[in-house]
């Protein structure tokens, strides 16, 4: 219910926790570099880091490391080469992270109850 109140005036595409957990993806992967593999809709990169590289493809929205998978949110690498394309790694998010859902949940308001001295008396017997 508190929650239903904070964020009835937000207006960000994606709630605070998944934004900052973003955020923090998004700073680590300026140690990676993304290298265009030429594919005709510029969505294919080899994502080259220090220890490993990844294969990312940004019109499946996949990647060898399968993170994504995982949190909804695009990878460190998925990240690197976003930036590459100048594309906002939000959009790129699944919907189950972002505020659609998040205010589809809290959509439905909860019936008051007064206390418990005025429920009515039932007739039938006791559990
Ligand atoms: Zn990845």
């Amino acid at each position: 219910m508190k929650n239903k109140v904070k964020l009835a005036n937000y207006v960000d595409k994606l709630p605070p926790v998944i934004h900052s957990r973003l955020e923090k993806v998004r700073k680590e992967s300026k140690h990676w570099h993304p290298i265009w593999t030429s594919d005709t809709s510029y969505e294919k990169f080899e994502v080259h880091g220090y220890l490993a590289n990844h294969v990312v493809d940004l019109g499946k929205h996949l990647c060898t490391c399968q993170f994504r998978m995982l949190t909804g949110i695009p990878c460190v690498h998925a990240c690197a080469a976003l930036a590459r394309v100048n594309k906002n790694p939000e959009d790129f998010c699944h919907k189950l992270v972002t505020m659609e859902s998040y205010r589809e949940t809290y959509r439905h308001h909860i019936n008051p109850i007064p206390g418990q001295t005025f429920w009515e008396v039932s007739e039938s017997l006791k559990p």
